[in-house]
């Protein structure tokens, strides 16, 4: 991810798209589709392959890494979280991303399950003292590097309006996340990518802090803002609430005139990502400029913002890699 970043024209934009497992082969028939028309239309620098938290998805989460990378031949990320996880599922993960030429990996760490027997980060920020490897998203990308060196390009989140933490919410604060985001870029990571947001400002402000950030370990990475195009606005409402993004009164106002209206709420939503987007493109942000899109598998809001605002790469750019075959040792 980072050199095909590194490799764009100056100034020009990119854009990357998120997709989950589907439950049924049924659902990975008609998502594998819905890929392909996607990647030919919109040609996105790279695709994300989400992990259920607990290894929950790990087997269907391969599988459609394996359809992104080999079959279309699209660079994929693969999320991969790492608390209340077995490492042995974590260790083949590994090595099958490697087998299926893999070679990015977005280390998170991952939600505490609903039911309780996660256990909870006191509020004074201190570790709680139970004896896991693996804590938070640093020991993941600790572990990776330990193991694989530079094998694997390393994505880690961040969060411009803070990290909820379930335990504390009153906690949420992109300062106080701020200190262990440079820790794991220090401990290996090569990109970030953001929570979804509403509000440009707070995102743009966000950039900034991190640019500015004293010891200079974000001055040049790339930070790819997420966003989620508007699908319904009880959905909207839910999502909010779960990331703890904020909605601007502005934007909740003109989606409240609309409410009722299910398609118009999607057209408003269209304007409004398209909106937040340009607005980012104009905020004269350093570095190159790219945007990673909450699919939630769906095509149509995020093939019309991607159009209206001009994210789709010129078609004489080869985008598509050239598909690779399995990696026998250590040789491609
Ligand atoms: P961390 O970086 O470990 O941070 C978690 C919290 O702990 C933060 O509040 C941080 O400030 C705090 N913290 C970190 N280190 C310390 C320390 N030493 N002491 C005290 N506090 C500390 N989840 C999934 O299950 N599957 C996915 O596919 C997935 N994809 C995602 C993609 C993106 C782009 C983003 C932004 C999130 C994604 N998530 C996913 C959600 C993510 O797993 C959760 O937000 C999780 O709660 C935090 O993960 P993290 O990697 O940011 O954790």
């Amino acid at each position: 991810v980072v050199d095909k970043i590194a490799a764009l024209p100056p100034g020009e934009p990119y854009h990357s798209l998120e997709f989950f497992p589907p439950k049924t082969s049924m659902g990975f028939q008609n998502l594998q589709a819905r890929l392909e028309r996607m990647a030919h239309a919109l040609r996105p620098l790279f695709v994300n392959v989400t992990w259920g938290a607990g290894g929950s998805t790990a087997t269907k989460s391969l599988q459609l890494a394996e359809i992104c990378q080999r079959q279309l031949g699209l660079t994929t990320v693969l999320h991969l979280t790492c608390t209340n996880m077995s490492q042995v599922v974590l260790d083949e993960t590994l090595e099958t991303a490697k087998e299926i030429g893999i070679r990015n990996i977005l280390a998170l760490r991952g939600d505490p399950p609903r039911s309780g027997d996660y256990h909870d980060t006191p509020c004074d920020g201190t570790s709680n003292g139970v004896g896991n490897e693996f804590e938070y998203a640093i020991d993941l990308v600790r572990y990776i590097r330990e193991k694989y060196g530079d094998y694997f390009c390393i994505g880690v989140a961040a969060y411009p309006e803070g990290h909820v933490e379930g335990a504390c919410p009153e906690k949420q604060d992109p300062l106080f996340d701020l200190p262990f985001l440079v820790e794991k870029v220090k401990a290996g990571a090569d990109f970030i990518m953001t929570q979804l947001f509403y509000d440009a400002e707070k995102y743009i402000w966000f950039e900034r802090l991190l640019r500015e950030e004293p010891s200079g370990v974000l001055s040049e990475l790339p930070v790819i803002p997420g966003l989620m195009p508007i699908q319904s606005y009880s959905m909207l409402k839910r999502i909010t609430k779960l990331s703890g993004a904020s909605l601007p009164a502005g934007i909740l106002r003109r989606l409240d005139d609309v409410k009722g209206d299910d398609e118009a709420v999607k057209q408003v939503g269209i304007d409004i990502v398209s909106e937040i987007i340009e607005g980012i493109k104009v905020a004269n942000l350093s570095g190159p400029r790219g945007f990673h899109f909450y699919t939630l598998n769906l095509e149509k809001a995020v093939s019309f913002i991607i159009e209206r605002t001009n994210l789709i790469p010129p078609p004489d750019e080869p985008v598509l890699e050239e598909i690779e075959g399995p990696v026998v040792n250590g040789a491609s």
